[in-house]
């Protein structure tokens, strides 16, 4: 039976009953391969891998539309780990040059027509670098793509024609475009951002729809995204998106960080976040953290690009799509 043909309902909540279908065999074994080659590729430029937290007293707020999931833990409150960025920063203590593979908790909008790009629990591969600025940031997660697509190519070629994908190896660099210029671009043809001032959902498949190669967004607005970002003007980050190709939208997001802690709380204050929260990361800072620049790539959502798989829920394998619990 085609994976199409089964209602998402089943596909998340009797998952096992359809892990022998051809497809999850290809999709698991890619990704396995995925995992291997992000992992070499770190390791061989001198990375260490540690291990983040799930639980935590305090979390990201940069999710943009989604929400904390709260926790109690014993007498206290605690949340579950949004994004592992700020353990990543502390990480930073151990070596220069860090990396996890981190699970994400995000309290996303139910949607029960789009099981394409959200996962309420997912991966990233989250990459920390001290000394390094924006653009060689770029460079570097231009090269970890080109290794693990390469890689993928090299070592599941039965796999990848099972699928049917024709994957291409990218080209670098790759294109550049300002977060306002996207906005142009996408309004241009009726689309628009969502409530959070990000790219919508259909804006974001839209332009990512209209580019062969993967391409980077730059420049987002500093209101809509997390504080620990260093502004490059008054209104702009010195962020990152990277995009999929072909439609799949957002794969990575990243940037250089704020490490001056008077700027950091006016980035709290600007983004809406308390900063009483983070008495932690102000001793860190005040400690002195490096400048230093990092991005995370989201397990699934390379894995969908790479299989060529639309919906992000056929490539985890014990999927938590935004409202289901499934197994
Ligand atoms: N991983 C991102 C970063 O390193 C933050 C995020 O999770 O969006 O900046
Ligand atoms: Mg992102």
């Amino acid at each position: 039976m085609k994976t199409r043909h089964i209602v998402p309902e089943l596909r998340i909540y009797k998952r096992h009953l359809f892990l022998k279908l051809p497809k999850y065999k290809s999709i698991f074994k890619i990704q396995s391969t995925i995992l291997k080659a992000a992992r070499d590729y770190l390791y061989d430029k001198g990375f260490i891998e540690l291990v983040a937290p799930v639980i935590a007293p305090v979390t990201d707020p940069g999710i943009r539309e989604a929400r904390e999931f709260d926790l109690s833990y014993y007498s206290e409150k605690a949340v579950l780990v949004t994004s592992a960025i700020l353990y990543k920063l502390t990480g930073l203590k151990i070596h220069d040059k860090i990396f996890f593979v981190a699970h994400n908790i995000r309290k996303e909008p139910i949607d029960l027509r789009d099981f394409t790009t959200r996962l309420a629990e997912f991966r990233q591969i989250d990459i920390e670098i001290t000394h390094i600025d924006r653009d060689e940031l770029m460079r570097v997660s231009e090269d970890f793509l080109i290794h693990v697509i390469e890689r993928v190519k090299r070592e599941r070629s039965e796999e990848l024609e099972k699928l049917k994908r024709e994957l291409k190896v990218p080209r670098r660099p790759f294109k550049r475009i300002r977060f306002d210029d996207a906005v142009e671009l996408v309004s241009e043809d009726g689309y628009g951002l969502d409530s959070a001032g990000e790219l919508s959902k259909e804006a974001e498949r839209y332009i990512s729809e209209t580019h062969e190669e993967p391409f980077w967004i730059i420049d987002f607005p500093a209101k809509i995204r997390g504080f620990y970002y260093k502004k490059k003007d008054s209104e702009h980050l010195l962020d990152m998106d990277l995009m999929y190709p072909e439609g799949f939208g957002e794969g990575a997001s990243g940037g250089e960080r704020e490490v001056d802690p008077l700027k950091v709380r006016d980035r709290m204050l600007e983004t809406g976040t308390d900063p009483r929260k983070y008495i932690w990361l102000f001793e860190i800072l005040y400690e002195g953290l490096p400048p230093c620049s990092g991005i995370g790539f989201g397990l699934e959502r390379l894995t969908r690009y790479i299989t060529g798989v639309k919906e992000i829920i056929d490539v985890t394998l014990f999927p938590k799509a935004p409202g289901y619990l499934g197994l």
